[in-house]
């Protein structure tokens, strides 16, 4: 798998899964090798559990699969639907919410609060994710949308200035990767994940195929890259995902960075970089470690045990609207 490497495009790079203690943000290890191994990952190492809590827990998570592939709404609508139900679920956005800090918990999941209006970094990414989105289906359907095409798209639901998100358009092209084909853009999916886990929802914003091995990639966007967010709890759960329900033997996974600019024409640094998460099965065990504490906490809060603030309020979005905000760095 080549990428045409631009001024533009940092070469791809690969991290190792890290697990943080709770709390803590994820120091990620990086490595700068751009060689890409194949990937010969077997099934995930369960946590011990009796017979009858795992054939319990299957049926639970394939139930709810199930409801998933019959349900007519968006996923957002799935979600709140799960929520009015109380149906015990986990998911990527959960845990980082969680781990970011144990009372944001409390107000995103518990509380349910929503902010209103949405932070301008929400809503560029949300506009991003769509028009790449529009792109990767196009290959699917044989009618690639041109540039001009997907400037429009963001023209119609970016009220401001939309350059920074053309520039990422133009990026994504450039970048495209030659002789995959598209699985699936945008996919929605609830998995088993073992342990004593429940059911795990996610939607995986690109599953690719070539030959016998896949793909998994999350886009992501930012005003400037850090190693400090190349935290591949998200692409190990896709990656369980795609490997249990296409029977996928080799699945990399990737996370493909924008960084918001102006001008491209202007830059000194590269606005795009693609990251491959390795894989190890110990490291998948930690993975189901991490999941299975942070849900055992967030069973804890939601049971009206207490929810402790983090250092992190500078950088957290509920700032505004938090009774345990520190104001000492912001
Ligand atoms: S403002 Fe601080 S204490 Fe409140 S949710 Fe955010 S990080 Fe936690």
């Amino acid at each position: 798998m080549r990428s045409p490497i631009t001024k533009t495009t940092l070469p791809a790079r690969k991290i190792n899964i890290v697990r943080p203690p709770m709390g803590q943000k994820h120091p990620a290890k990086v490595h700068h090798d751009p060689a890409i191994p194949p990937n010969t990952a077997s099934s995930p190492i369960p946590l011990p559990e009796s017979e009858a809590r795992q054939r319990a827990r299957r049926k639970r998570a394939k139930a709810l699969a199930a409801s998933l592939a019959e349900w007519k709404g968006s996923t957002g609508a799935f979600v709140r639907h799960l929520d009015r139900q109380g149906v015990d679920y986990l998911s990527f956005s959960h845990v980082s919410s969680l781990e970011f800090c144990p009372y944001r918990y409390y107000l995103e999941f518990v509380r349910r609060i929503r902010l209103v209006p949405q932070p301008d970094y929400f809503i560029k990414g949300r506009i991003l994710h769509e028009a790449l989105a529009r792109y990767y289906r196009g290959f699917g359907r044989g009618r690639v949308p041109t540039p001009d095409m997907l400037h429009k798209f963001i023209d119609r639901h970016n009220r401001a200035d939309g350059s920074q998100l053309k520039n990422a358009i133009t990026l994504a092209i450039q970048n495209v990767r030659q002789g995959w084909e598209v699985v699936a853009v945008e996919k929605p999916f609830i998995t088993d994940l073992g342990g004593s886990l429940p059911p795990c929802l996610g939607v995986v914003d690109l599953i690719l195929r070539k030959n016998n091995c896949y793909a998994v990639v999350d886009h992501k966007s930012s005003r400037r890259f850090t190693d400090d967010d190349a935290d591949g709890l998200q692409l190990e759960i896709y990656r369980n995902f795609v490997r249990q329900s296409y029977k996928a033997e080799v699945c990399m996974a990737f996370y493909d960075e924008y960084r918001w600019v102006d001008d491209l024409g202007r830059i000194r640094k590269p606005a795009f970089r693609r990251v491959l998460l390795e894989y190890n099965l110990q490291e998948w065990e930690s993975v189901l470690n991490r999941l299975v504490r942070a849900h055992e906490e967030m069973l804890a809060i939601r049971k009206g045990g207490r929810a402790s603030g983090s250092g992190n309020c500078y950088m957290c979005p509920f700032k505004v609207r938090c009774p345990k905000a520190s104001t000492s760095r912001w």
